[in-house]
C-alpha cells in the first residue's frame, strides 16, 4: 500500500510565502495531494523584523477564516484533498506574545521552530501547560510538532530529556526535504528511539512557493530510512480523526 502524499508545512503570503491560500489549494489539489496544513510564521523576535508575520488577533482571524473559506470550497467540489490549518511558532517569541495571541482551540497543528536546548523545551513545555489550563481549550486541542527539527543540537547529551518531552506531549517530528543534512545517517540511534517509541512523525518542507508543492520526496525517503513508515501512519489517523 502506497502512503498517502501529505505536506503539512506550508507559507503564504500572510507570511514570507509567494503565494495565496487559494493558490496553494489549487494547486495541491492539481498535484493530487492528500493531506495539506497551512503553517505561517508567527514571532515577535528578530525574525518578526526581516519577514511579515500573523502579527495580531484580527490578521490571525481572516487567515484562519480564508482556510475556512478553502476547505468548504474543497467539500463543495467534492475532492480528496484534506485542508489542515496550522501555524509556526518561533520559540524565540517571547512567551506573553505567544499566549495573547494563539488560541491553540484554532488549530489542527502547532509547528515549534529552532527547539535547539533544554532551555527551549521547558519554554515549550510552559506554553503548552498554560494552554492546557484554559478550559476553552480542553475539548479541542492541536496536534504539536517541531518543524525542522535538527538533531545536531542534542547529539552532546539531551536526547533523553527530549525524548520524554515527545512522549509525554505527543508531539511530532517533522521531516523537511529542505534540510537533507538533518536526516545523516550520524543521527541514526535518535531515529532509531523515534521508532522503538512511536514517536509521529510528519513531512514538510518549509515551502514558500506552490513549485515546492511537491517537494515531499527526500523527506519520504528518509523516513522509509529509518524505518517510521508506522509513526507516519500513526500521524495520519490523527489527521483523520481532527476532520470530524
Ligand atoms: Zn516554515
Amino acid at each position: 500500500m502506497s502512503l498517502p502524499k501529505l505536506f503539512l508545512h506550508i507559507h503564504t503570503t500572510y507570511s514570507d510565502g509567494k503565494n495565496s491560500i487559494n493558490q496553494i489549494v489549487k494547486t495541491a489539489i492539481k498535484l493530487g495531494l492528500d493531506y495539506i496544513c497551512i503553517t505561517d510564521h508567527f514571532s515577535n523576535s528578530w525574525k518578526s523584523k526581516i519577514i511579515p508575520t500573523l502579527n495580531n488577533l484580527d490578521k490571525i482571524e481572516r487567515y484562519l477564516e480564508e482556510i475556512s473559506h478553502c476547505q468548504a470550497y474543497i467539500l463543495k467540489k467534492n475532492r480528496k484533498l484534506n485542508l489542515f490549518k496550522g501555524v509556526e511558532i518561533d520559540i524565540s517569541s517571547s512567551e506573553n506574545y505567544i499566549i495573547n495571541n494563539i488560541h491553540p482551540n484554532k488549530f489542527d497543528l502547532i509547528l515549534f521552530e529552532y527547539l535547539e536546548n533544554l532551555e527551549g523545551i521547558a519554554f515549550i513545555k510552559n506554553i503548552i501547560e498554560t494552554w492546557k489550563r484554559d478550559r476553552r481549550n480542553s475539548n479541542k486541542f492541536p496536534l504539536l510538532g517541531l518543524a525542522h527539527f535538527d538533531p545536531s543540537f542534542f547529539t552532546l547529551g539531551g536526547f533523553d530529556v527530549l525524548l520524554g518531552f515527545l512522549k509525554q506531549y505527543n508531539i511530532i517530528i517533522e521531516f523537511n526535504s529542505s534540510y537533507p543534512r538533518f536526516y545523516s545517517r550520524k543521527y541514526e540511534t535518535f531515529f532509531n528511539k523515534l521508532e522503538k517509541n512511536n514517536i509521529m512523525v510528519s513531512i514538510g518542507c518549509d515551502s514558500h512557493h506552490i513549485s515546492n508543492l511537491k517537494d515531499v520526496e527526500g523527506a519520504f525517503r528518509a523516513i522509509k530510512y529509518y524505518n517510521l513508515e508506522d509513526n507516519l501512519k500513526n500521524l495520519i489517523n490523527s489527521l483523520e480523526m481532527r476532520k470530524n
